[in-house]
């Protein structure tokens, strides 16, 4: 499977030392006869091996780790790593049929995303190397898992930087969509092959657990994709307004109350934005209130204004809560710490003018592990406040 020799300068050295899994482009030397998408030897200035990586001839994250040190990267390597991330889901004790088997980094398999969702795989390559490596993957997923369909969303933004096309596959049974899967007693349609993402936000899952806890009264659950939340916590609330932008999510939401026979969420197709600001204006309170926006920093550089469309968010529903309301608010940009995360709510609590306080602190889904020493994997940030005046 290895091909290849990467010579890097010390600053990568040091990197992967550190703990990190990527080298840049900057801190690569020469490449040798390494071709897009091997699995080469990453070497220092003395000739020491410091590791084996998926090389990318595209992208500025040009070395991929898998391993530090001279060990062979063949089939039973792999064997090993799907081994461990199946290991940690049955220690985390997350549903086998409706959970993130595979997290790219996060289970040291770079580029390679797997959910399982009952008897179908939504699979994501994300590199270079993850593309050359897909037969294999492929027959070794069907040997673990034994789908009776496997959906490749190759369609994500991502791959341009590695030069990919834009592709989702499907390898098996035909597959009749939306598919039901259950989630906390709630039956749930997704469309796996077009839907955001995978299909679904299993990342959310614990946090929409959480939710359910404290909900009560009117709640609004702000881009709702298809009611995640909102259905989730409907039995314990009287009414909740589900809004979000995209009008295929919000049909999927009506389909899914009807199937689940609830009948007091209200799904609207609309810009969040302009929703909070209307219900400002009316002034109509809520006793939950839910913001789950996509990322608004998809970069360093577009780190300040997202930093204000948060802040706008999150002090408009701060607005809007009844006392002892509770806000359940997320931001799913890594870029954006969760220091930084929590200075914005207080900012934004401080032009509120009234007093909150933090009652749960909560990120991704155990199936999405964060690396310690890789920042980058620490994406999902959901801070549960209530206002106690
Ligand atoms: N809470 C959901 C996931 C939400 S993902 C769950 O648990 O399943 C973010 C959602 O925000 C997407 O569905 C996207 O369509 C929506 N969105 C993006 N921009 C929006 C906007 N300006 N107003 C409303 N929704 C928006």
């Amino acid at each position: 499977m290895e091909h290849g020799v990467v010579r890097i300068h010390r600053r990568g050295v040091e990197r992967i030392y550190s703990g990190h899994l990527w080298v840049y482009r900057s801190d690569v030397r020469d490449t040798g006869d390494s071709l897009s998408g091997d699995i080469v030897s990453v070497i220092d200035s003395r000739d020491r091996v410091v590791g084996k990586a998926f090389y990318s001839s595209r992208s500025q994250i040009a070395l991929r780790f898998l391993s530090r040190g001279d060990v062979s990267i063949n089939e039973a390597f792999f064997r090993n790593r799907f081994e461990a991330a199946d290991a940690l889901r049955e220690r985390l004790g997350v549903d086998p049929f409706l959970s993130r088997r595979i997290f790219s980094e996060g289970d040291l398999l770079p580029g390679l995303i797997v959910d399982r969702y009952g008897d179908v795989l939504v699979v994501q390559s994300l590199c270079q190397a993850t593309d050359r490596l897909q037969p294999f993957l492929i027959a070794s997923l069907q040997e673990r898992y034994r789908p009776r369909t496997i959906i490749l969303r190759n369609d994500t933004r991502v791959r341009d930087l590695e030069g990919l096309p834009q592709l989702v596959e499907l390898i098996g049974e035909p597959l009749a969509e939306p598919i039901i899967v259950e989630e906390d007693g709630r039956r749930v349609p997704l469309l796996l092959s077009s839907g955001q993402k995978t299909g679904s936000y299993l990342d959310q899952r614990e946090n929409r657990r959480a939710a359910r806890r404290y909900a009560r009264g009117i709640a609004l659950d702000a881009f709702c994709h298809s009611g995640g939340f909102a259905l989730q916590i409907a039995e314990r609330c009287q009414r909740v307004d589900a809004v979000d932008i995209s009008e295929q999510a919000i049909e999927t939401g009506r389909a899914a109350a009807t199937l689940n026979d609830i009948a007091n969420v209200q799904f609207i197709a609309r810009n969040a934005f302009d929703f909070l600001r209307e219900q400002s204006d009316s002034g109509s309170p809520y006793d939950m209130i839910i913001l789950d926006p996509p990322a608004f920093a998809k970069s360093k550089e577009s780190l300040p204004g997202a930093i204000r469309g948060y802040k706008e968010i999150n002090l408009r529903a701060m607005k809007l809560l009844q006392p002892q309301g509770f806000l359940v608010t997320c931001s799913c940009s890594h870029h954006l710490s969760e220091g930084l995360f929590a200075e914005t709510l207080a900012d934004a609590a401080r032009d509120c003018g009234r007093l909150f306080r933090v009652i749960e602190r909560r990120t991704q889904s155990p199936d999405h592990p964060i690396l310690l020493s890789v920042p980058e994997t620490y994406y999902l940030k959901c801070f549960i406040v209530q206002i106690c005046t």
